[in-house]
């Protein structure tokens, strides 16, 4: 059954959306349709007003005086519990802090700690490599610790759990397929087994509600420069159980993660809770732009983003089927809504090429290796018919073999 919505019909459906008005809350160049907040999110006023007071008053005019008056050193702590509403943790066990790749390796590390014992890490192959790259890093520094990878030891995860696994890493959302896994009943396989689970959020903080609490999660993960918003390169944030603070140690055993970093003690005495996550002193600057962003997300019904996401991919896979057919195109996501994070993947044996005839037409989405073409989709900012003129200009890249043109065949280093 295909029902056939023209741009008319796509302007309708954004002027009856309840999230319609977040769309002024963001900057976004002139004919540009961004279909990328899945990997660098879009610029908001808030976030500029607050990196100009941070660095104008409270670093220009306040100095060193503003690690206090500025509320500067508990400021990992404050955004944390803000990012903790919107995954679903409780106030006092997430802390903005470094990168994902670092706080996967604090997260794996302790995770290890609690299940003396057991040598597994158990992750997926096709998980986001930087992930997997960590992981044999944690290997590394612990004799008889080795990893096994879904899809390389196993078909499915489930089958690797067992009572030589101390801690599962899993991406909640895969980065190139979109498919979203089931977190309560992944962390119940692997209590069960007696294993640990590090939840990597990077692809689902900010794209859908997120139950940490709830599904009982042990370890979480996640960026704030994708769908939060946070600006590039803002610092990651990592969850840690209020049940586990105490007893998880984690390697990096900076001042900023000592129970009194001021006292300047001789000998390391982690703080009793989150705050044992952080390493040394944190880029201030960052994490204002992250606060500015956050203030946008206070306003966000994470069930309305829910639904509004899952509709405007719904509407991107139709019209690319019924549009393009014919061109090679393969969904490379599920088609269940349900099943599915808030981006579109469709493989096609010259996706880079044709991405880059996209981005040269203003349509931004990116290209993974080797063929994947991705496009995220961000209801605070994206609407439908967005959706419909990304797909217009899709179509007539491929119809007219615009892609072709040499210079879409030339690599970026950054893809
Ligand atoms: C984007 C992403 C990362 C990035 O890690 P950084 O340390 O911020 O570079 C890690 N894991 C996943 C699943 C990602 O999608």
């Amino acid at each position: 059954m295909t029902r056939s919505v023209d741009l008319a019909a796509a302007e309708a459906m954004d002027a009856a959306d309840p999230l319609r008005a977040m769309r002024d809350r963001f900057v976004l160049p002139q004919g540009v349709i961004y279909l990328d907040g899945n990997s660098l999110g879009a610029a908001s006023p808030t976030v500029f007003a607050e990196v100009d007071i941070a660095a104008r008053q409270e670093w220009g005019e306040g100095l060193i005086r503003s690690w206090n008056t500025a509320g500067w050193f508990d400021m990992p702590l404050e955004l944390g519990h803000r990012i903790g509403r919107l995954i679903g943790g409780a106030a006092g066990q997430t802390v903005v802090t470094d990168t994902t790749s670092i706080n996967i390796y604090k997260a794996l590390h302790a995770a290890m700690g609690l299940r003396p014992g057991r040598n597994a890490i158990v992750a997926e192959g096709g998980s986001f490599p930087t992930d997997l790259y960590m992981a044999e890093g944690v290997a590394a520094t612990r004799p008889g610790a080795r990893l096994k990878l879904e899809g390389v030891d196993a078909p499915a995860i489930e089958d690797l759990i067992d009572d030589t696994v101390a801690v599962v890493l899993i991406n909640h959302v895969n980065y190139k397929s979109g498919e979203l896994r089931d977190m309560a009943a992944l962390t119940k396989r692997a209590h069960d087994a007696g294993a640990l689970v590090v939840w990597d959020l990077c692809h689902s903080a900010g794209a859908l509600p997120v139950e940490l609490d709830a599904c009982g999660a042990d370890f979480a993960v996640g960026c704030t420069y994708k769908y939060l918003n946070g600006g590039p390169g803002a610092p990651a944030f990592i969850y840690v159980a209020k049940r586990h603070q105490a007893e998880a140690h984690q390697p990096l055993s900076g001042w900023w993660g000592h129970a009194r970093p001021f006292a300047f003690e001789q000998g390391y005495d982690a703080d009793a809770g989150i705050r044992r996550f952080q390493c040394g002193t944190q880029g201030m600057l960052s994490l204002r732009a992250l606060k500015g962003a956050l203030d946008v997300w206070d306003e966000v019904d994470m069930q309305a983003l829910r639904k509004k996401s899952i509709a405007l991919a719904d509407l991107f896979i139709e019209l690319v089927e019924a549009r393009c057919a014919g061109h090679g195109l393969a969904l490379e996501s599920p088609r269940d809504g349900s099943k599915r994070g808030s981006q579109v993947s469709f493989t096609q044996d010259n996706a880079y090429a044709i991405m880059q005839a996209l981005i040269a037409r203003g349509v931004i989405g990116d290209f993974r290796a080797p063929s994947t073409l991705r496009f995220g989709f961000t209801p605070l900012y994206i609407g439908y018919a967005d959706v419909w003129k990304a797909v217009d200009v899709l179509a007539n890249v491929l119809a007219t073999g615009a892609w072709k043109d040499p210079r879409f065949a030339v690599r970026a280093a950054v893809t």
